[in-house]
């Protein structure tokens, strides 16, 4: 795909990247080019791709490769747009897990089992808050990441910034390793592109290698 650093916007107006008109569209603009391509009747179709896109913010990776497979065959019209996704899933599923992304699946799969004893693991701790008041809960999650495949503490997508260290992957290291529709989306790579948002050069190199980038990413540094 040919890439500027203009964009189109949903109202059909240009659009600049890496600001704030680009931020806050730039998880719709997508949606909006899907559904011009397939068309606002075509119901089932629309939440198929809802359904399989919710699958991938979820970080179900198996499950969103597998949808994003059969959408993408059946509908080769909105291929391009899906494709930043399904190659995410694919790297990551292609990623071979550790010992420790195994142990983390156990713990998953002894939580799921738990089920039947919760009631009286309530009763008995009724008094007590539902969980540590010390530390959000959300650090205790973690997810695998969208770069090296293993698991990560969960970062919201849109906190903290990569290049202070504050959204990165404990085991790679790369910016913002929570997959999110918002962000992986054609549009959204591209402000990290031209916004400079992360630090490690592979970024920049797979973001070229793929679309037709022009002007390229000094773009708007040159302009200051
Ligand atoms: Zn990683």
């Amino acid at each position: 795909m040919k890439i500027s650093h203009k964009f189109i916007n949903i109202d059909g107006s240009e659009g600049t990247r890496s600001n704030s008109e680009d931020f806050g569209t730039v998880g719709s603009r997508f949606l909006k080019r899907i559904v011009d391509i397939v068309g606002e009747d075509n119901k089932k179709l629309l939440e198929e791709i809802s359904d399989c896109l919710n699958k991938y913010n979820q970080a179900n990776y198996e499950g969103a490769d597998s949808c994003l497979s059969q959408i993408i065959k059946a509908n080769p019209s909105i291929a391009e747009e899906l494709q930043p996704f399904q190659e995410i899933c694919s790297r990551v599923l292609s990623c071979e897990k550790n010992d420790a992304d195994r142990l983390y699946e156990k713990y998953l799969e002894d939580l799921r089992n738990w089920k039947g004893k919760s009631f009286i693991y309530k009763l008995l701790n009724r008094n007590k808050k539902p969980y540590p008041q010390t530390g959000l809960i959300e650090n205790s999650i973690k997810v695998r990441c969208k770069y090296c495949g293993h698991y990560t503490s969960y970062i919201g997508p849109y906190t903290g910034f990569a290049y202070m260290d504050g959204n990165n992957c404990e085991i790679c290291g790369r910016g913002y390793p929570v997959p999110t529709v918002y962000w992986d989306n054609i549009d959204g790579q591209a402000y990290i592109y031209y916004r400079g948002s992360v630090t490690e050069d592979e970024f920049y190199n797979d973001f070229e290698k793929k679309h037709d980038v022009s002007p390229g990413r000094d773009y708007f540094m040159k302009k200051k």
